[in-house]
């Protein structure tokens, strides 16, 4: 571990020498150390010290604190105005226990004391409780529970006794299995043994500290790794129950893996293909009904109804995790409408058309991102085949208005008030031969120069007129097709 590559960002570093220099100690502490020694830069930077807040708020006069945990946010942006986003605040945090843990939930209250040795003590894993701070250009790194060894041996393991920290804040159940998965690390045996037995803990938990943390483990690359870790954690039974009735739940002769399997692959390629959160949490639940689904045994075996009794479940799930509205609808959503059957030239436009309408056209992208990682989920090889594409392509095309006469800007019963002519074929030879003009020259498209025109036309004979009508259909109908070939070449189809 190289300390001397540990350097602070100038932001921080003079956080911690205004401190220095009022007479109070300073340290960069927990997750930003962590990634130092990693060689990766940090995002947040924490600052610990032993100043009481109001001491930190007498040296920063530019910070403000705002609740009753010790954290006061020093605004350093307005000396750095180059400072990137992430330094613009430093979170400045006296030294600080928790107690009165109510049933192993987030502390009522904090102590403040005068050592940073305690501060590191009450902090969750070895890795995230270390402080640092240069010293006449010499680094000096605080590592009481040797997490800089635990870093090289990519473990996560619990400061001091696990069952006692899992037990005052059951959410670190949760954080290391997202710390493990976002470092690709493994848990510390005697770690996991008491996260496996301390799993029930999580009921405590607020729904949302642990639908957070569930959004933070489902956002990284390997969200895949991290829910398999969840449920081999024992962690997942207190999560989402309903994906463990998937365990060893084998399908049909349509696929190779269990529903369990199929599941977490899918949201495994819905990482894979860079999706959003919402089709991630689609890919993981949209087949969450087929265990209670499943008629028959072996290669016949089905699951009718899956997708509607999978969206209720999933509806219920994310309801009881507090997601907020617009994901719950949007999820349940694409899971109700996952299974759409397309197949190019046997599905017509106007189904098209229904299948938009049902699931509205701002979530169609989402539904085809779906359906590809479920696909490549399943183990077929392709993963966004020809059909798919082409239905993006007809989904883009029924959503488009067709390069038509009705865009013009006048129609025939102006024609017909305007020049005083009855109804007939002539009204559509004379808007087609108008339009013929419009698509060479747009600027043509005013009610004012068409009127005026078709009173010109009106008075060429009848071949004539019908040969300009004619030109007009023929481009009308070229641009059309090269509007749509514009399209499919997009899509990847022909
Ligand atoms: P990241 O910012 O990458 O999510 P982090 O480790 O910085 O990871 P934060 O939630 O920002 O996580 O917390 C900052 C530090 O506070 C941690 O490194 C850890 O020392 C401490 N900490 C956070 N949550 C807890 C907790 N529930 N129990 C004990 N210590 C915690
Ligand atoms: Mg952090």
């Amino acid at each position: 571990m190289d300390l001397k590559r540990a350097q602070f960002p100038p932001e921080v570093a003079i956080v911690i020498n205004r401190l220095e220099q009022a007479g109070f100690a300073a340290y960069a502490v927990g997750g930003c150390v962590r990634d130092l020694l990693r060689g990766e830069q940090p995002y947040d930077w924490d600052v610990a010290t032993d100043a009481k807040p109001e001491d930190i708020q007498r040296v920063f006069p530019e910070s403000f604190y705002t609740n009753a945990f010790g954290t006061v946010v020093v605004q350093i942006g307005k000396e750095f105005p180059d400072a990137p986003d992430n330094l613009k605040e430093i979170e400045v945090t006296t030294y600080r226990v928790e107690s009165a843990y109510t049933d192993s939930r987030h502390p009522e209250e904090v102590h403040f004391v005068r050592d940073i040795a305690e501060d590191l003590a009450r902090r969750d894993f070895t890795i995230n409780a270390m402080a640092l701070r240069w010293t006449q250009g010499k680094p000096e790194l605080l590592d009481p529970f040797c997490g800089a060894a635990d870093l090289e041996r990519h473990v996560i393991k619990a400061v001091g006794k696990p069952d006692e920290r899992f037990t005052e804040d059951a959410l670190r159940l949760m954080r290391a299995v997202r710390l493990a998965t976002q470092l690709d690390f493994t848990i510390d045996e005697r770690t996991l043994g008491s996260i496996k037995k301390n799993a029930g803990l999580l009921r405590n938990i607020s729904a949302e500290r642990v639908r957070d943390e569930l959004m933070k483990i489902i956002a990284l690359d390997r969200a895949e790794d991290g829910v398999r870790l969840l449920e081999s954690a024992g962690l997942l039974h207190y999560i989402i129950p309903e994906l463990e009735e998937g365990i060893n739940v084998a399908q049909n002769k349509h696929h190779i893996y269990t529903v369990w399997e199929h599941n977490v692959r899918s949201l495994g390629y819905a990482v894979q293909y860079h999706n959003n959160a919402d089709v991630r949490l689609a890919s993981l639940l949209h087949d969450i009904a087929k265990p209670r689904t499943k008629r028959g045994e072996g290669e016949y075996a089905t699951f009718y109804g899956h997708e509607v009794v999978g969206a209720r479940m999933a509806k219920e799930i994310l309801r009881r995790l507090k997601f907020p509205h617009h994901t719950l609808d949007k999820v349940v959503l694409l899971i109700r409408y996952h299974l759409f059957y397309y197949n190019v030239g046997e599905v017509t436009e106007s189904s098209v058309r229904r299948l938009v309408n049902k699931v509205g056209e701002e979530n169609i992208a989402d539904l085809v991102a779906l359906r590809v990682a479920e696909r490549k989920g399943s183990g077929t090889p392709k993963a966004k085949p020809y059909k798919l594409r082409h239905l993006e392509f007809m989904v883009e095309k029924v959503l488009r208005d067709p390069i038509s006469v009705k865009t013009m800007a006048v129609n025939g019963s102006d024609l017909m008030q305007c020049l005083g002519l009855a109804s007939g074929p002539k009204i559509g030879l004379l808007l087609n031969a108008l339009f013929e003009e419009v698509l060479d020259d747009s600027a043509k498209n005013n009610k004012d120069y068409l009127i005026c025109r078709a009173g010109e036309l009106q008075d060429l004979s009848e071949d004539t007129l019908r040969a300009l009508a004619q030109k007009g259909k023929e481009k009308m109908q070229k641009r059309e097709e090269a509007e749509l070939g514009t399209i499919k070449k997009k899509h990847f189809v022909e």
